[in-house]
């Protein structure tokens, strides 16, 4: 098996590094153009080519072994947010929901309006004065469109001169905050701890001696529809798609009921996901990855969790129903608080996850077989 070039500390530092500067980037859905130049860069410094389809999705190929399986690796690389709604004629903003944003977790948090690099505003949600809060106001949630957010403007065309127009994207204020020597806080750790993995990847297969063709692709609007790596699949056919997002970490007191993920116990694999309301998809792992990440695990001396539940989906579901069907899997890291402004993340699960993916692709050959009948349980 090949290894990740340089020590533990270095991967980790690369990986400290990646997941920061890529913290700070917004790119809300549909609007991820900053996100992927920099991750464009980044694959350029790796001296691979890369490409953009006409939905956003960037692309890179490294080319493999004739005859083994094509991989798809990928990872989004949007982040859920806001959309200006309405400009109050005193320069208050309203806004429209992008993602599944959590409406409790709302007031008071700073967010970055992105009327464009260099240019972005600052604004905060605003929570009412606590003096003036009733007692029934105080336990109760407000729904986001009684909110409004407060960015310095005394009017409307205060607000549009800066550049604010129905429509324009906000985020929550990209911040960075190292809670300890391996475990960050930061915002959208969803997905760009995936970016930045998908980087390391990369890299070492770039070194690896053998490996399949393997496609790198950042995909984008996940947070949105889930749909936005559609694109890519089905342009490149791949026979195997492995997809990278969070994992819930379960070992938090309001979640130890939901399974048994635990931040720093290792990357995971997802055996059941399933989202009904609306969307109505999930993704069933196909037998021969979920065989190929255990061997790995064991092979590699790499902690391997299991995580199954029911309430969030990703992209693979649709990307498995491309074609004559895409083997897929979902392989994550795990996360905390998922969706709100601060999400914390271990990089040492970064960093396994990065070498059980390099391991576990770069073992896929001609022989790697994805026939059903072969993992009858
Ligand atoms: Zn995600």
């Amino acid at each position: 098996m090949p290894a990740v070039a340089g020590s533990n500390d270095e991967l980790r530092d690369r990986l400290r590094t990646l997941l920061t500067e890529l913290m700070l980037i917004p790119g809300l859905s549909g609007h991820e153009g900053r996100v992927r130049r920099y991750l464009a860069a980044e694959q350029r410094k790796l001296g691979l080519t890369t490409r953009t389809d006409r939905l956003g999705n960037l692309i890179a190929t490294l080319e493999g072994e004739a005859g083994a399986p094509d991989v798809m690796l990928f990872t989004h690389m949007d982040q859920l947010g806001f959309v200006v709604r309405k400009i109050e004629n005193d320069g208050f903003i309203r806004v429209e929901r992008l993602g599944g944003v959590p409406e409790r977790a709302l007031p008071s948090q700073a967010v970055t309006i992105c009327v464009g690099e260099g240019r972005d505003r600052a604004g905060l949600i605003a929570n009412k004065s606590h003096h003036a809060t009733t007692p029934d106001e105080k336990y109760k949630v407000v729904p986001y469109m009684d909110l409004y957010i407060d960015a310095g403007f005394s009017n409307r065309a205060e607000a549009e001169a800066a550049g604010v127009l129905i429509g324009t994207p906000i985020v929550y204020r990209p911040q960075v905050i190292e809670l300890s020597e391996t475990r960050i806080a930061g915002t959208s750790v969803d997905d760009r701890a995936g970016c930045a993995v998908i980087v390391e990847v990369a890299r070492a297969l770039g070194e690896a001696a053998k490996r399949p063709t393997v496609h790198f692709v950042f995909s984008v609007q996940e947070e949105f529809n889930l749909r936005g790596a559609l694109t890519a699949a089905q342009v490149l056919k791949p026979d195997i798609c492995i997809q990278l997002d969070l994992l819930l970490a379960t070992d938090t007191p309001d979640m130890a009921y939901r399974g048994n993920v635990t931040m720093g116990g290792g990357p995971g694999i997802s055996l059941y996901s399933f989202h009904g309301r609306g969307t109505l998809n999930g993704t069933i792992p196909h037998p021969a990855l979920v065989s190929l990440f255990e061997k790995t695990s064991r092979a590699e001396d790499i902690p391997l969790q299991r995580s199954a539940h029911t309430g969030a989906l990703t992209d693979s579901s649709y990307v498995q129903l491309v074609e004559g069907g895409v083997a897929s899997i979902d392989v994550g890291f795990p996360m905390r608080y998922s969706h709100s402004s601060l999400e914390v993340v271990d990089l040492g699960d970064l960093e396994q996850l990065t070498r059980l993916l390099v391991a576990g692709i770069s073992s896929i050959d001609k022989d790697f077989s994805l026939d059903r009948d072969d993992f009858v349980g």
